[in-house]
């Protein structure tokens, strides 16, 4: 049945969780579909912030240590945090950037993995994973001389083999929303021997996740995209309780210390996760992630995670559908599974090689463009220029938590408009910019 405007209004007007966009300050006249790659801003955050400069840093200076609270807020965020990602209290820190973190994490699954078994020289990654972490993995290869192994999804469970220590995935694929069966990739994975190391850079905040259950060993993910934190937001970072007081972090600073005002010349680290800290954590960005975790504590009444979820799928059914049955015969394609036990909270269509202007590339980057002059915002990434199997994706995130279904119906008769006008053709659509 072919679904109308009005039917998305009336769904609208039917989401138990409406009340939450009024959280968010979303520019007018936007339709903002990437909350994937940095969240909006919440509304509380500007006073918040505020507060922090002007009272608890500008009026109580240095006591706001104590009596503001800023010595735990990692910890006390972390807690805020866990029930989003299935993990326990005192198990989460919000501290550094999620490439940070994950060099603290893979260190410290690379030592447990090696020292029970020092024939373990692998990490297995996937080829598609997000650049940062492959990066990072590597340096610590070479550092340590191991091996980086990178597959496709479909090789995962051929490569668990005995010469590996760990397996590193991200949970949600950046590129195509493909979503990992965790707790399964896990019990393979541990069956042999290895430890696995899960990435929840599009996960946290977009989809249940349960980390306890899946029994994974480390976890980490980002502040600043489906949490809202801000732009470069702290971080997070877990570790299952069973190598709580046994890992050791490579970052080995006063602040993971067991006691960092007894200033001692030695390193003990401190009981469980908050060895994870480094050094002096930034209360002004942590005050805004803040900010954003209140929003989903504002949600656990309207049935928290599993309520975003449900709607986040019925976002994305309708992008997809409503997509193919109004932009057909545009060279677009669809990256994401349908299925919905695969796929995240993000629709990536595809645009086939030759496509563009003048047969030139795909015309992916330029429709993107055009969008975003119309106030439709998305992103795009870059495929291999038909050198493989990576197509050009334009890539649209759907955040429960303030889109909604006539947005939708919008942001898919914006695209209509820009293939049929051919307006995506227009040169200055056609020119790159440093960040896409
Ligand atoms: C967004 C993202 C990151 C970001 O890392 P930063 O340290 O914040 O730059 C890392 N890994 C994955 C998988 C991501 O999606």
């Amino acid at each position: 049945m072919t679904i109308t405007l009005q039917d998305c209004r009336t769904r609208d007007t039917q989401d138990p969780l409406r009340s939450l966009r009024d959280h968010f300050a979303l520019p007018p006249g936007v339709i903002y579909l990437d909350g994937n790659s940095l969240g909006v801003l919440p509304k509380a955050a500007p006073a918040r912030i505020a507060d922090v400069v002007q009272r608890e840093w500008g009026t109580d200076l240095i006591k706001s240590w104590n009596t503001a609270r800023w010595f735990d807020l990692p910890q006390r965020l972390g807690n805020q945090l866990a029930p989003l990602i299935g993990a326990g209290q005192d198990q989460v820190v919000c501290t550094d950037s999620t490439s940070i973190n994950l060099y603290k994490v893979l260190s410290a699954a690379l030592n447990i993995a090696r020292e029970d078994s020092p024939a373990r020289k692998r990490i297995v990654s996937e080829r598609s994973n997000f650049p940062t972490d492959l990066y990072i993995a590597e340096g610590l290869c070479k550092e340590r001389g191991l091996e980086l192994v990178l597959v496709e999804p479909e090789e995962i469970a051929a490569s668990l083999t005995s010469d590996v220590a760990v397996l590193m995935l991200t949970h949600v694929n950046y590129r195509t929303g493909a979503m990992h069966d965790m707790a399964a990739i896990t019990a393979a994975a541990q069956a042999q021997g290895i430890l696995c190391v899960w990435d929840l850079a599009h996960s946290a905040g977009a989809v249940p996740v349960d980390l306890l259950s899946a029994n994974a060993d480390f976890s980490i993910g980002c502040g600043y995209k489906y949490l809202n934190g801000g732009p470069g937001a702290p971080a997070f970072v877990w570790v299952n309780p069973r190598h709580a007081n046994r890992f050791w972090q490579p970052l080995s600073g006063w602040w993971g210390h067991a006691a960092p005002f007894q200033f001692t010349p030695d390193y003990q680290p401190a009981p469980g996760i908050t060895r994870y800290l480094c050094g002096t954590q930034p209360m002004i960005s942590l005050s805004a992630l803040q900010c954003g975790l209140d929003v989903f504590t504002a949600a656990q009444s309207l049935g928290g995670m599993a309520a975003l979820r449900t709607k986040s799928l019925a976002l994305t059914d309708l992008f997809i559908q409503l997509v193919e049955e109004r932009c057909a015969g545009y060279g677009l394609g669809l990256a994401t599974p349908r299925e919905h036990a695969k796929r995240s909270s993000q629709v990536c269509l595809t645009r086939d090689e030759g496509a563009g202007v003048n047969g030139q590339g795909s015309g992916a980057y330029a429709i993107v463009q055009a969008l975003i002059a119309r106030g439709v915002i998305g992103d795009f990434r870059k495929g291999d220029g038909g050198k493989g199997p990576h197509k050009d994706i334009l890539r649209f995130g759907f955040t429960p938590l303030y889109i909604g279904f006539e947005d939708v119906w919008n942001a898919v008769e914006h695209l209509r408009q820009v293939l049929e006008s051919g307006e995506w053709q227009k040169p200055e659509f056609n020119q790159t910019h440093a960040v896409t």
